[in-house]
């Protein structure tokens, strides 16, 4: 059996009341195997707190879409790892980018954002990818290396096998167009190398990596197949109850 287990995450975005993400748990918790997968859903800050204890005894964890890196202090409207900890929130996705591209978050508060993460037993799942520009360029491997890099500054090899990558080319997300399943099981192993080169072989074949970008029940077996790619962070087809177990259920069978 395979080091890695496969990892399915939902990014629900700016989307679902709280009353709405706690239905939608309702309705998959008797569904969602109980190994072979993990589950994570990613909810807005509003819903973290009924959703956390709604998530109590299912197979299901919670996750936050971002955080400040600080504990607590004069930032306004900011959230920090403490205040997720508290709730019982287990991952936190870092450096979408959409926050990357709106709300300026760039390599070096990824990077302060993850440190964070670890210090407060969260599990960061890191996002990086290429624009199209950047892609028609033939730049993909430098952006999505370098990212990669700058997100793990300072970060000790034994957290960085507890954490989670996720390759998502912009141009894939909210588009309907995927990668392909073969590319970006080569951005991902381009990504993995960048590991293994900075803490060796084992840490490499430890750390997940996801792909991220329109994936949905009909394309998740090609992304699975590629033994490279440990799972899916998922946005649009995680919204509803149907294709998300859908997905989960394809994952389950996966391991790495
Ligand atoms: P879509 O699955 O809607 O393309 O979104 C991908 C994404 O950004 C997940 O973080």
């Amino acid at each position: 059996m395979g080091l890695r287990k496969p990892i399915i995450a939902g990014n629900w975005k700016m989307h679902k009341t709280n009353r709405e993400a706690v239905q939608f748990l309702r309705e998959i918790e008797g569904h969602v195997p109980a190994d072979g997968v993990d589950t994570v859903l990613c909810a807005p800050f509003t819903a973290l707190s009924d959703l956390t204890r709604a998530a109590e005894g299912t197979p299901v964890q919670i996750g936050a879409q971002n955080m400040h890196w600080e504990e607590n202090g004069a930032f306004t409207g900011e959230v920090s790892p403490v205040m997720l900890r508290d709730l019982g929130v287990t991952y936190v996705i870092i450096g979408h980018s959409e926050r990357r591209q709106y709300f300026n978050e760039t390599d070096e508060t990824v990077n302060q954002k993850v440190k964070a993460a670890f210090a407060h037993d969260l599990f960061p799942i890191v996002c990086v990818g290429e624009n199209l520009e950047e892609r028609e360029a033939g730049r993909t491997e430098a952006v999505i290396s370098g990212q990669t890099e700058a997100a793990l500054k300072d970060i000790r090899a034994e957290q960085c096998a507890r954490m989670v990558i996720a390759y998502e080319p912009i141009w894939a997300i909210g588009t309907g167009k995927s990668s392909s399943a073969d590319d970006a099981g080569r951005q991902i192993a381009t990504i993995r190398q960048v590991v293994r080169d900075l803490y060796g072989s084992e840490t490499a074949d430890r750390i997940r990596i996801q792909y991220g970008g329109s994936v949905k029940p009909e394309n998740i077996d090609a992304f699975m197949a590629e033994p490279e790619i440990d799972g899916a962070l998922v946005g649009g087809a995680s919204l509803k109850p149907d294709s998300f177990l859908a997905l989960i259920e394809a994952a389950a069978k996966e391991r790495k």
